[in-house]
């Protein structure tokens, strides 16, 4: 499953985190997963709770913001955001846009246990 492949990464990164700051643990993860980073929460949170025990995370409480997409409209110049997937500009209708946002998935923060 994806999810797992991405608990994976992250845990390693908290790890190599904790260890840099001399921290015991980890209390808190902060993620935002852009609803186009194809990260499914409830997933991610399930695969979260099945690896953290073994790992420096297994006291982490998961918190997850969800990034509206924001997309820049090349035709009308317009920046908007919206809470679906696509790549179509509300304002003009047109779909010549960029997106700005909600294509990635970060670690925002962590709280160590010092
Ligand atoms: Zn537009």
């Amino acid at each position: 499953m994806h999810e797992y492949s991405i608990v994976m990464s992250l845990m390693e990164q908290c790890e190599s985190l904790a260890l840099q700051n001399n921290a015991k643990g980890i209390e808190q993860v902060e993620l935002k997963i852009g609803i186009l980073s194809g990260v499914e929460p409830v997933l991610l949170a399930q695969a979260f709770d099945t690896f953290k025990l073994d790992t420096v995370c297994h006291n982490a409480k998961l918190i997850m913001n969800i990034q509206p997409l924001v997309l820049e409209c090349r035709d009308c110049e317009q920046q908007s955001q919206v809470d679906e997937r696509t790549i179509i500009c509300p304002i003009c209708n047109s779909n010549n846009t960029l997106v700005i946002e909600g294509e990635d998935m970060m670690l925002m923060q962590l709280v160590l246990d010092t």
